[in-house]
């Protein structure tokens, strides 16, 4: 049920604008999964869009002697100076783009800063273009604000990628933001400067078009593949983009709630005034923990991805092998985006037929124990996402239940 739907059924009026905004599926999902757990049943969640590491002691290190020295009150705006200028650096060192003090900002996770962008942004009926399948937060975040979402579908076959043509006829005098995310929740598809350059054509032909990108995974990319950010690409686009990335999945600190972005100042300026009056400013504990994440040691960063890799191959292997799904292979993140066309229409053992991917991901939970999310909470179906941000051992357990459950479909 829609959440407004259950909200006013108990005699609340709320706002208008979260009419058709609903809460995440993936976190029902992950609710219920974790009910049927606490009742007592061996549900494997492969739900979570977290990293199973731990935070780096040197990170925690930071936090603890921030507390000590004092650093426990309000802290600048949109960042610490310190903070900052390690997030200047980190853009100056990792993506050759050169951004001065006043042209970034950081905020409660980069969800706050989408959030931030977006209501500093949109008037009604301003458009979105938001590439499917995408990380639910976006559409959701924009009619938050107002704004229009405008999905384009990107199939598996284009490799879960915008193309040039889809963009150029999904733009009109109302778009406001195109919305791009490379490595991408959930398709794992990342956009290479080849992928890249004819998207960025049609945008410099269209002025009143500006970008965001959410580079919030990576430093999670496979196979030697070559992470690039669009402003690195064209200079002449920093003037109209907003670089998001944050420490939650490179860190593994997605409970300290720190993201962060470049972008033009008036921009950064018009945010910051979202900001004031929401949070008043990030956490200054979580600030001090940052700096020492993006300035400390980054060789951990490969090992961690080493050990994602190994892991998707083995999800990737296994997907491959079951009769009915396929699954291209993702360049980053830390999901497989399966397709599941070929299960369509056949019959669970108790009588009931798969229509959706939903009906899929419900038959996976209830008969097999393993909680994955389907693709229509991405926006495209008929999909389903698998985290592997959990253990070798889980995982093979969780696909051997997968195999067992299509094996046991009766066919159409
Ligand atoms: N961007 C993407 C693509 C994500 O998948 C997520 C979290 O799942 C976020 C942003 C949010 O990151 P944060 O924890 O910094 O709010």
């Amino acid at each position: 049920m829609n959440v407004t739907t259950e909200i006013k059924e108990a005699g609340f009026r709320p706002a208008s604008r979260i009419a058709s905004v609903g809460v995440s599926k993936i976190l029902q999902i992950g609710a219920r999964a974790a009910a049927m757990k606490r009742d007592g049943l061996p549900v494997i969640i492969l739900g979570a869009g977290e990293p199973d590491f731990d935070t780096p002691d040197n990170v925690k290190a930071a936090a603890k002697a921030a507390i000590d020295a004092g650093d426990t009150k309000y802290t600048a705006l949109d960042g610490t100076p310190a903070l900052k200028k390690a997030v200047v650096e980190k853009f100056r060192r990792e993506n050759g783009v050169i951004y001065a003090i006043d042209e970034v900002t950081v905020a409660t996770g980069a969800k706050q800063i989408l959030f931030n962008a977006f209501m500093a942004t949109l008037d009604p009926g301003d458009e979105v273009i938001i590439p499917t399948p995408y990380w639910t937060s976006y559409s959701d975040i924009v009619e938050v604000c107002g704004g229009v979402p405008v999905p384009v579908p990107c199939n598996a076959a284009a490799g879960f990628r915008l193309q040039a043509k889809q963009l150029e006829a999904a733009i009109t005098p109302k778009t406001r933001w195109v919305l791009l995310n490379s490595p991408s929740n959930p398709s794992g598809a990342a956009y290479a400067a080849a992928d890249y350059r004819p998207l960025i054509d049609v945008l410099l032909r269209h002025p009143h078009v500006w970008l965001m990108v959410d580079d919030m995974y990576e430093h999670i990319v496979y196979d030697g593949f070559d992470f690039v950010t669009p402003v690195a690409l064209e200079p002449r686009l920093k003037e109209r983009t907003l670089t998001i990335n944050g420490v939650s999945k490179a860190y593994a600190m997605t409970g300290w709630r720190i993201g962060y972005a470049g972008g033009p100042k008036p921009l950064i300026k018009a945010m910051a005034v979202i900001q004031s009056q929401a949070t008043s400013c990030p956490s200054s504990v979580s600030q001090a923990a940052a700096v020492e994440a993006l300035n400390g040691p980054q060789t951990f960063l490969k090992e961690r991805q080493e050990s994602f890799q190994r892991r998707r191959d083995l999800v990737l292997g296994r997907l491959n092998e079951i009769d009915g799904l396929e699954c291209r292979t993702p360049e980053g993140a830390f999901y497989t985006f399966a397709g599941c066309s070929g299960i369509l229409g056949k019959t669970t053992p108790k009588g009931k037929r798969i229509e959706a991917d939903h009906d899929f991901s419900d038959y996976l939970l209830e008969d097999a124990h393993v909680a994955v999310v389907p693709g229509s909470a991405f926006g495209l179906s008929p999909f389903f996402r698998i985290s592997y941000a959990t253990s070798e051992a889980e995982l093979v357990e969780a696909l051997d239940r997968i195999e067992r459950a299509c094996a046991a479909l009766k066919p159409c």
